[in-house]
């Protein structure tokens, strides 16, 4: 492109590589060119009716390409214009749930209040842990609110799972366009699935471009936070470089995450291996894989994802594989975002949002997928149809991406569902397998040895370095940070006391008031909806809901009650029972949405999405007891507004 003004080839180009469900309603949205209706979505569309789109977008681009934004559209065009770029009808519910996500609004998914906003208690402050995905859009809830609030982050750097995982090759496994934040889109990424680094870049810009950075300690790690119930305030011990220091704050949102403790195992003999063992989430800079022999153990999303990069660059690998897992392809992945592409996102008014629509209104689709057919297994099928489609088409690209090599396909075809782990993204891991240099081992470790691993049939493997892709320590919640609420109850020694950690709604936890949890236990949607971090936005702005209750009636506290804790989790159990992570065709034993010490899911929400997220946005006011233990809370209520912020 020369210039400001790209040539007509490079526009073409740009309509050409486009999504054109998002083009199609994009330019319709623009011109209102009827004949853009009658076409069917681009999966249905004819040569001849994509020549056309393709002309037509172009001819319009050439005079009116530039720089601007579409307003939102009325409720029931918006809602026209949803179904255009699908070719169905959607529910209400459905619209509810997804309408926001078209990102024409400047702060979509966010909590304001209700009528003018009352002056705070003198030193009302929020106290945010954690700086990763969650923490910033949590900072940003808050600003938009105006409600002051302080960010405590143990790294040096905001990220957080981005900042930790640094391992060859990491980068997103959900297409960029969805898993950047509606209210800062449009990043130029340099591939359609961001590498780990520039996801890194992203969170930091966009913390100090919305002056979340300035409100961010960083290297303050939250060990102790206990409730003042005198004041209704939290009392938070952190250490820090300079030693431990105290802070006292009304609210605490943790925004600690879900994968931020790694999972690091032990094995026998550990202490007698020589070489080094590093954990995928503890990449050390200076370490050279480089002619080394190498083992590599857990093929989750991060084993499957680095395997192709450490075998281009070590002499042997050997690839520990204890349970197999479903390994898909994804459209795009690991291919560079053209030029053409971000101009097209930065110069057609409306693509963007008819984009990131496009690319998420599919993740609502996949609950069914999750649930078990029984008159479908009575004829003789696993699970129900588009499920067994799923498989039918994974074992296919099995066969292929092995070359068709049976040793492989025996071993690395799981004999449980697909979809009911979390779907891991191929990033060649197939071919890594045929590679000369790696060996897929599928006997256990039974222990170490001076020079390797010694596998469960005697065999020994010597290595050089031990990766271990092991994951997280999900089912913990919060640990190793300690959080005492009411009565001095302990929340830890609470869940341990029953079948571990459970919150309301992924959030509250009775006798903890005024805490919120973002993506705590069993809150992770287990079909997408609208991407991860919509998600954090929309969990921020429930948070935020009761900030602004209270705040609005002068109040200090809000909990939820045990009542709605004990019939939110019977529910929720319920409706987990009928889903296929639980049964045997999905593999039960060994998912880490399954807290298999209580046999019950533990990291999802079961719900439909589009359910989860009502709940989510919708506060039960009756669920929550909202009172008053601090004076100066009541004082606002009042007449008397002396106290009020400076
Ligand atoms: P993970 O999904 O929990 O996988 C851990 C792997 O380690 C499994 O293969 C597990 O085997 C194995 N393992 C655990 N303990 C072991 C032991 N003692 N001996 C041998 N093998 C052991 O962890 P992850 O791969 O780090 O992924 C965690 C989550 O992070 C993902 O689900 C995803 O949500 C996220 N993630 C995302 C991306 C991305 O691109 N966006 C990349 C990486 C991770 P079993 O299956 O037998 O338990």
């Amino acid at each position: 492109m020369s210039g400001d003004k790209p040539s007509p080839a490079y526009i073409r180009r740009a309509v050409e590589g486009a999504d054109l469900n998002a083009v199609r309603v994009a330019l319709y949205h623009n011109t209102g060119d009827a004949s853009l209706a009658e076409l069917p979505t681009a999966a249905k569309m004819d040569d001849a009716q994509r020549a056309l789109l393709i002309d037509k977008a172009v001819a319009w681009l050439s005079e009116n390409a530039g720089p601007g934004e579409l307003p939102e559209p009325p409720l029931a065009e918006l809602r026209r214009l949803m179904n255009m770029v699908t070719g169905g009808e959607m529910g209400d519910l459905e619209f509810e749930a997804r309408h926001q996500i078209t990102g024409f609004r400047p702060h979509p998914f966010t909590a304001s209040w209700t009528a003018e906003k009352p002056a705070l208690p003198k030193g009302f402050k929020v106290a945010v842990i954690g700086s990763g995905f969650a923490g910033i859009t949590t900072g940003v809830q808050l600003d938009v609110l105006g409600i002051p609030y302080e960010i405590y982050e143990r790294r040096a750097e905001p990220g957080g799972v981005w900042s930790i995982n640094r391992y060859p090759d990491v980068r997103v496994d959900t297409a960029s366009i969805t898993y950047e934040y509606l209210f800062e889109r449009g990043h130029a990424w340099s591939e359609y699935f961001g590498r780990g680094p520039e996801v890194r870049a992203y969170l930091a810009e966009v913390s100090k471009k919305h002056g979340v950075w300035d409100k961010t300690h960083f290297n303050h790690d939250l060990k102790h936070a206990t409730f003042d119930e005198a004041r209704d305030l939290w009392v938070i011990e952190l250490e820090t470089p300079d030693g431990p220091k105290v802070v006292e704050a009304n609210f605490i949102i943790s925004c600690s995450g879900l994968f931020a403790t790694p999972h690091i195992p032990r094995f026998e003999g550990q202490d007698e291996f020589r070489g080094r063992i590093v954990h995928t989430a503890r990449w050390p800079d200076d370490l050279d894989l480089k002619g080394k022999r190498v083992a590599t153990l857990g093929n989750g999303s991060t084993g499957v994802q680095m395997l192709g990069a450490i075998a281009r660059e070590a002499a042997q690998v050997y690839c520990f594989q204890r349970t197999p897992q479903w390994v898909s392809p994804r459209d795009k992945y690991g291919e560079p975002m053209e030029p053409e592409t971000i101009w097209l996102a930065r110069n057609f008014p409306g693509y963007w949002n008819w984009w990131r629509y496009s690319a998420t209104s599919n993740l609502f689709e996949t609950h069914q997928i999750m649930l078990i057919d029984r008159e479908w297994q009575a004829k003789g099928g696993l699970i129900n149809p588009v499920n067994d489609a799923i498989r039918a088409d994974l074992l296919e690209y099995i066969k292929r991406e092995t070359g068709g090599r049976q040793d492989l396909i025996d071993k690395v075809t799981p004999d449980y569902a697909p979809m009911s782990r979390r779907p891991v993204v191929d990033n060649g891991w197939y071919r890594a397998l045929t590679r000369d240099n790696v060996e897929l081992v599928t006997e256990g470790v039974e222990r170490l040895t001076p020079k390797g691993i010694r596998t469960a049939d005697g065999r020994e493997i010597e290595v050089d370095v031990i990766v271990t892709a092991t994951g997280f320590e999900v089912a913990k919640y919060l640990w190793p940070a300690r959080y005492v609420g009411r009565d001095g109850d302990d929340l830890h020694d609470t869940w341990d006391a029953a079948d571990g950690a459970r919150a309301y709604i992924g959030m509250m936890v009775p006798k903890f008031p005024n805490f919120y949890m973002l993506y705590g236990p069993n809150s992770q949607p287990l079909s997408g909806g609208p991407a991860q971090p919509v998600w954090f936005a929309i969990w921020a702005s429930y948070a935020a809901q009761g900030l602004v209750r209270i705040l609005e009636q002068g109040k200090s506290r809000i909990e939820v009650k045990p009542e709605a804790y004990e019939r939110y989790n019977s529910e929720l159990d319920e409706e987990a029972k009928k889903l296929i992570q639980m049964t045997k065709e999905g593999g039960v034993e060994k998912n880490y949405y399954v807290n298999n010490e209580y046999g019950r899911l533990q990291v999802n929400a079961p719900w439909y999405s589009p359910f989860y997220s009502r709940l989510c946005s919708q506060v039960e006011w009756d669920d929550l007891e909202i009172s008053n233990n601090n004076m100066e809370f009541a004082a606002l209520s009042g007449e008397s507004k002396e106290n009020a912020e400076s």
